[in-house]
């Protein structure tokens, strides 16, 4: 019983020590909001931007030239913070080693998350769920937009201790892995620095450290610091002088919206594109690309795309209506072309990403066309679906509009996969023979033994396709492509 009390008592101590800590350490962030205007007046903003321009020191970060000397190159951003939680806008312009310049906007709006490239003129839409952790790492560079952040938090603070005139605590951000400790001027209350230790690649256990010196008064902020400098592992990777701080304006609700050079750029999920005449894309359909053809009667789709279920969790994850993605996808050709029926369905392989929607198309009367070995697989999973089967090659034509679907036989993928060749605009549509995703990555890695079986197909079947199209990608590859991969098998 005794020995009870003295565990209670000790524990009773420990938690008032706890709720002392966590007393101080809510006293400091306090002091200095504020010393930055007050919460109150901090929350009635409704954006705060920040225009700054500074030197990146690369090597700091293992992105330079070498690891034991720095080169240097200049750095221009703009970050514009928005009060509600969602949007952020962050620009930045910064130079490589090797004459190269990084050029991207950021915009993080209510339903989206999009990166716009201004160097290689493209436009990537994410949908995005709040809070986001991308956008709030971001938004802690706005020592008032952090503090408001770190009060929201105050149950994990603590207080740690004073050292050299600073005030130091830590918190614990959602979705962090470590803490955060932040250090405040004991003089002016102001944030002066901010670290936390990250396993950075290539360095390892690294100390990350922001600083925000030199304080200005501004007419709404009461005080910004206007020079602020990263270091990583002590040794400065940027800094950065401020030249601009405005408060609700025209310029950060600007920054929102896509720059106009790049409007064109952009598509959002879900778009149709006639990418030929009566040859449409849907672009972005849960992730797939696939593709239907308009003839003089009807329409043939390309593909049956369904989701995946992940087989590692038991129960396998319900995705609900296994058609659901099929079903958008016929959505999408009767709003395009809506008075002809879609005569056939043609999934390039049995894989459940490319034929698991076929069931969709039952109601729609469609014929499925395939490869003789999967029409056992088909009448089975789909029974009311009526199948025609092919070998080697089938011709679809109307007099004004051809396509070839093509077997290409056995392949590392398969043993039959149907690419849709379109003579006329010598266009190619396939799925997981060739993947291209821009330049950057171009030949993937991971998919070296399709993609050279398939340049030699193309070769020896002396097709030379202007586009090659692909389920999986929303960029197209041409015939250099297939010359890089044949070149790299030499
Ligand atoms: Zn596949």
């Amino acid at each position: 019983m005794k020995k009870i009390l003295i565990i209670g008592g000790l524990i009773m101590i420990l938690f008032s020590m706890a709720k002392a800590q966590n007393a101080d350490a809510l006293r400091v962030v306090n002091s200095a909001l504020q010393a930055l205007g007050g919460e109150e007046n901090l929350k009635s903003f409704v954006s705060i931007y920040v225009k700054a321009k500074g030197i990146e020191h690369r090597s700091a970060d293992t992105q330079g030239y070498k690891p034991d000397s720095e080169t240097t190159t200049q750095h221009e951003e703009i970050l514009a913070v928005f009060n509600d939680g969602k949007r952020l806008v962050y620009e930045y312009k910064t130079g490589r080693h090797d004459g190269t310049t990084r050029w991207r906007r950021v915009i993080f709006n209510e339903t989206q998350r999009i990166v716009a490239d201004f160097t290689t003129k493209s436009v990537f839409p994410a949908p995005v769920r709040f809070p986001s952790v991308d956008r709030n790492q971001d938004a802690r560079r706005i020592p008032h937009t952090f503090l408001l952040e770190i009060l929201a938090n105050s149950a994990t603070l603590q207080y740690l201790g004073a050292k050299d005139n600073q005030e130091i605590i830590s918190v614990q951000v959602p979705s962090a892995k470590a803490p955060i400790r932040l250090y405040f001027d004991k003089n002016t209350n102001h944030l002066s620095k901010y670290e936390y230790t990250v396993d950075f690649p290539a360095l390892g256990e690294t100390t990350a450290e922001y600083f925000f010196e030199n304080y200005q008064p501004h007419p709404k902020l009461k005080w910004f610091p206007t020079k602020q400098t990263i270091k990583l592992g002590g040794k400065i990777w940027r800094t950065m002088d401020v030249e601009q701080v405005l408060v609700d304006s025209n310029e950060a609700k600007t920054l929102l919206e896509l720059p106009p050079e790049l409007e064109g750029f952009l598509i959002p999920n879900g778009t149709v594109k006639e990418i030929a005449k009566g040859v449409y894309l849907v672009y972005g359909l849960s992730g797939f690309q696939p593709m239907f053809i308009e003839f003089k009667d009807f329409v043939m789709a390309i593909e049956a795309p369904a989701a995946h279920p992940s087989l590692e969790e038991t129960p396998v994850e319900s995705i609900g209506n296994v058609n659901a993605i099929s079903e958008e996808f016929i959505a999408k050709i009767k709003q395009t072309i809506p008075n002809k029926p879609i005569k056939y369905v043609v999934p390039t392989h049995y894989h459940s990403d490319h034929a698991g929607g076929i069931r969709a198309f039952i109601p729609e009367n469609s014929i499925l066309l395939s490869t003789s070995g999967n029409k056992k697989f088909y009448e089975n999973f789909a029974p009311n679906l009526k199948v025609e089967t092919f070998t080697n090659k089938r011709i679809i034509s109307d007099g004004e509009r051809t396509v070839e679907l093509i077997d290409v036989g056995a392949n590392p993928h398969t043993a039959e996969n149907i690419v849709v060749y379109l003579p006329q605009e010598k266009y190619l549509f396939q799925g997981d023979l060739f993947y291209f995703n821009g330049e950057a990555t171009f030949p993937p890695k991971d998919r070296l033994t399709v993609m050279p079986f398939f340049a030699e197909w193309i070769k020896k079947n002396k097709l030379s396709p202007t586009r090659i199209y692909g389920f999986h990608s929303t960029l197209y590859g041409t015939m250099e492509h297939i010359e890089k991969i044949l070149e790299m098998k030499k």
